[in-house]
């Protein structure tokens, strides 16, 4: 019996391996770039050809869509942000037994869990915060390492021992997520299901609905989901305070997702 969930095709919605293939060329585009800065000649040989990306959705596994079956708990990993807010109200959708989790990392602003208590009010849904205390090492910019390997692992053990030897946990981790959070990446997740599982001993789905989803795709699906109450009541936002800066990447890039979409961003309206 897998445990696996299973992919649904989305119509419209390109394939893993093509988000795949468009990351590393956009991550070599990167690197050349910082060669040319750095004054690095070019030895005008071609690159060695990278080994085909492996196409998911042909082995199963975290998908765009994915079909629930069975019951069990489900753990929602709500940071407070839009991503997990959305996918919050997506499980919510799918499955009856749904609660949200927060981990209290010492984050750089309280902020966000504030949100993410108000989202799963609005969704009705129960919510636990977890605490860590661990100085977690910075690789650079706001990406620590291995957090999302460790946050999946917390949920995933609350699942474990709640339900007595299942469970689902979910993670909103989106497209753009990949490009800088290496433990966000589809074939890491993937890994990740197979490691819960051995090391928890029992069965734990994980999913990942957005992994191949824009911002602005993030943003259609909670209008369709009828989330835009919550999505008004996350925070985005890199910096505290009452309103969210507009300025750094996070704002940005969710403004740029609201404008794709073709909607106003509820924080400003
Ligand atoms: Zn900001």
């Amino acid at each position: 019996m897998s445990n696996g969930p299973k992919i649904v095709e989305v119509p419209g919605v390109p394939s893993l391996a093509d988000e795949f293939a468009a990351f590393e060329r956009e991550r070599q585009q990167r690197r050349d770039r910082k060669r040319a800065r750095a004054g690095v000649p070019g030895d005008g040989a071609p690159r060695r050809a990278r080994a085909p990306v492996r196409p998911l959705r042909a082995r199963g596994g975290v998908g765009a869509a994915v079909a629930g079956e069975g019951g069990g708990v489900t753990t929602v990993l709500l940071s407070g942000g839009l991503d997990s807010t959305v996918a919050l109200f997506w499980a919510r959708e799918r499955w009856a037994d749904v609660s949200a989790m927060s981990v209290d990392y010492k984050q750089k602003h309280r902020r966000e869990l504030a949100s993410a208590a108000h989202v799963a009010a609005l969704a009705g849904v129960s919510h636990s915060v977890k605490r860590l205390e661990y100085p977690w090492p910075v690789m650079s910019g706001p990406v620590l390492a291995g957090r999302n390997s460790v946050l999946l692992m917390i949920a995933a053990s609350h699942d474990a021992s709640k339900a007595g030897g299942a469970g689902r946990v979910i993670i909103g981790a989106c497209a753009a997520d990949a490009l800088a959070f290496v433990d966000c990446r589809p074939e890491y997740l993937l890994i990740k299901q197979q490691e819960l599982t051995l090391g928890l001993g029992c069965p734990i789905e994980l999913v990942a609905p957005f992994v191949d989803r824009t911002k602005a795709q993030i943003v259609q699906e909670a209008r369709r989901l009828g989330a835009w109450d919550a999505v008004a009541a996350s925070w985005s936002c890199y910096e505290g305070g009452d309103r969210p800066c507009g300025a750094c990447g996070a704002c940005m890039y969710r403004a740029e997702g609201f404008a794709r979409a073709g909607e106003v961003d509820p924080w400003h309206a």
